[in-house]
């Protein structure tokens, strides 16, 4: 590995639910050995466990809406905080909105300098842009196995009808996919989180890749736009 791929990164996933940020998330995790942190996944593991998080959260989440900034906040933090963020970190569906987004910096600032490089470590922002028709084939026919396999029933179905390829489990439409509440969810996106957009590109924090391409090519272009906005960073040796 050199050392040019051992800078800290914090990178933040944008983009509209159905966009493909998880699972770019998870190949481009893999590629830097960081972690992918969702906040979705995280509160959907605590309303699973029946925690204070999760029973707190369980009805927004069911409704489309926003978890409380206070309650994201504190989760966030922790889990940023584990040893395994400690090179970096892969944000997908935090921040979403300009509030959380503000937070975010002032805890980087804080907590996350690269001494390795001397600079501070800024979010890269990569915003992923899919056609609204196309997001909502790719959301009403998402189905999830318990066991976390994700299938499209019109563009990547499983072999066997409503049944896991990997492990035979029965394939379940996760709630928050029911068509009314993409639409909700969609319009929350639209709402809330675009100012993130000019927030993002006011402070040259943001890049803008084609989602609509294929995993890999979408895979390679992000890689392409996060390398150089870090080598960038490093040349410029702010701090
Ligand atoms: P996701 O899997 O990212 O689509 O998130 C599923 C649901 O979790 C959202 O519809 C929200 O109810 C909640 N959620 C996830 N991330 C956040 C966040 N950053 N702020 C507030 N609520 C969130």
């Amino acid at each position: 590995m050199t050392d040019e791929s051992k800078r800290k990164l914090a990178l933040v996933f944008l983009g509209p639910p159905g966009a493909g940020k998880g699972t770019q998330a998870k190949l481009i995790a893999e590629r830097y050995g960081i972690p992918h942190v969702s906040t979705g996944d995280i509160l959907r593991d605590n309303v699973a466990r029946g925690t204070g998080l999760g029973l707190k959260a369980k009805a927004i989440m069911a409704r489309g809406e926003l978890v409380p900034d206070t309650l994201v906040f504190d989760m966030v933090a922790l889990r940023l905080r584990q040893p395994d963020a400690e090179q970096g970190f892969i944000l997908d569906g935090f921040p979403r909105t300009v509030a959380q987004a503000e937070w975010l910096d002032a805890f980087l600032e804080r907590e996350l300098i690269d001494n390795a490089h001397n600079v501070k470590v800024r979010p890269i922002v990569v915003q992923i842009n899919v056609d609204y028709n196309q997001l909502l084939r790719r959301l009403t026919g998402r189905r999830t196995c318990p066991a976390g396999h994700i299938y499209n029933i019109y563009l990547q179905p499983p072999r066997v009808d409503e049944t896991c390829d990997v492990d035979g489990l029965k394939l379940v439409l996760r709630s928050d996919d029911r068509e009314e509440v993409i639409r909700e969810r969609l319009a929350a996106y639209e709402r809330q989180t675009k100012p993130l957009v000019d927030y993002y590109w006011n402070k040259g924090r943001l890049v803008a890749v084609n989602g609509g391409s294929a995993v890999r090519q979408v895979t390679g272009q992000m890689i392409q736009a996060i390398e150089q906005m870090s080598a960038a960073e490093v040349k410029s040796g702010r701090r």
